[in-house]
């Protein structure tokens, strides 16, 4: 998508994610300050129109790696240790670069765990809603040290988009060492053409893309795990754009037509998390409200332990509930933030009452209403 500015879907967005891959981060063992300046300062300029900003940031093994020894790391452990020298480098060169518009950076390392999980992706989910609450950069890497083959995403691109389906991002951009998905590749074949936009990924589109990355020499991500990432995202209602990040603006740039391939999705966040919710929460036991709270819910507003009477079933945190008034007729379903033997607890309680019942301060609400569909 080319044009002005107004025809971007980074024009209206209030929260997007931003992937910044190892080889924009480090010059070899050096992170490169220079540009990661001009970055928080683009970022910093995006969070002053109101819009907030994730950022997804690789490196670690790469700015980690020449502490351990002169040979690249090639086993799992070694990349691991890499990443564990690496992360704290990375942050500092990230607090120096924010330092100048007075946003904190906070480290947050996930696994692939507490992206699937439905208890730890709640968890993960309050932690980075409260950090941006707060006007912090919430920076995610993944948690290299303890994350072994099988349980690690391995590319930050797919934990880039699981991060903006977790806080409902509007965008996700993928700064890239390419300007966008080509026909074939463009270093290999001079006719490849650009693509400019797409509404969704076709197979033909995993062909263009190919395999990973093997002409990087570091980083894991490839077009292929770019547009895997933008799947995710495509189905989580959030747009994903891919660009070239080795310039001094990369989110202006994008916001004013900068040359990438735009993957559209047919939904917004909300639509497509109402459809998810639709169709993945079987109930494990049920929540009775009073009136007040029925009417509450369905103004918007979420459930609180004080509208509640009653518990049925034994479920943990994180489990679907089906939620009923007092005389058993169904409003909808949930994912309680609360297991039924806490609830029970708590049940009819103002917020300010629960702490001390339960000696630690739960979540604000049983069930956000983000995570609650109501019957039509
Ligand atoms: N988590 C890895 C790092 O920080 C990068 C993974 C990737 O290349 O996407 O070095």
């Amino acid at each position: 998508m080319t044009g002005s500015s107004s025809s971007s879907p980074l024009s209206s967005a209030k929260r997007i994610v931003v992937k910044v891959g190892s080889a924009l981060i480090a010059d070899g063992p050096d992170p490169r300050q220079s540009w990661l300046n001009d970055l928080a300062k683009d970022i910093a300029a995006f969070r002053n129109r109101g819009c907030e900003v994730v950022l997804v940031s690789s490196g670690a093994i790469a700015l980690g790696r020449q502490l351990l020894g002169p040979h690249k790391p090639k086993k799992l452990e070694e990349k691991q240790a890499a990443a564990a020298l690496g992360q704290p480098l990375l942050m500092a060169a990230l607090s120096q670069a924010f330092s100048p518009h007075d946003v904190p950076v906070a480290q947050s390392l996930l696994s692939l765990e507490d992206t699937e999980n439905r208890r730890r992706w709640l968890n993960a989910r309050s932690t980075l809603e409260t950090l941006l609450s707060a006007g912090a950069i919430p920076v995610i890497n993944e948690n290299d040290t303890v994350a072994t083959d099988e349980i690690r995403y391995g590319d930050n691109d797919r934990l880039a988009a699981r991060v903006a389906q977790m806080v409902s991002a509007d965008v996700l951009i993928l700064l890239s060492d390419i300007d966008g998905l080509y026909t074939a590749d463009p270093r290999l074949s001079p006719e490849a053409a650009h693509i400019p936009q797409l509404t969704e990924i076709a197979a033909e589109h995993e062909q263009m893309a190919g395999g990973t990355n093997t002409q990087a020499d570091i980083g894991s991500g490839g077009m292929a795990t770019k547009l895997a990432a933008a799947r995710i995202a495509w189905s989580a209602g959030c747009a994903t754009a891919i660009t070239l990040g080795d310039r001094t603006d990369p989110l202006s740039g994008l916001l004013n037509g900068a040359k990438a391939t735009w993957i559209l999705p047919p939904l917004t966040p909300a639509k497509a998390r109402e459809i998810w919710l639709r169709g993945h929460l079987t109930p494990e036991g049920a929540v009775f409200v009073d009136n007040g709270a029925a009417r509450a819910l369905r103004d918007g507003a979420s459930l609180l332990a004080a509208g509640l009477t009653g518990i049925d079933g034994d479920f943990a945190r994180g489990a679907a509930v089906a939620v009923l008034t007092d005389t058993g007729e169904m409003i909808g379903k949930g994912i309680t933030a609360y297991s039924a033997v806490d609830a029970r607890r708590i049940l009819g309680l103002r917020s300010d009452q629960i702490a001390d019942v339960l000696g630690y301060r739960g979540r604000p609400s049983i069930i956000h209403r983000n995570d609650l569909i109501l019957e039509p």
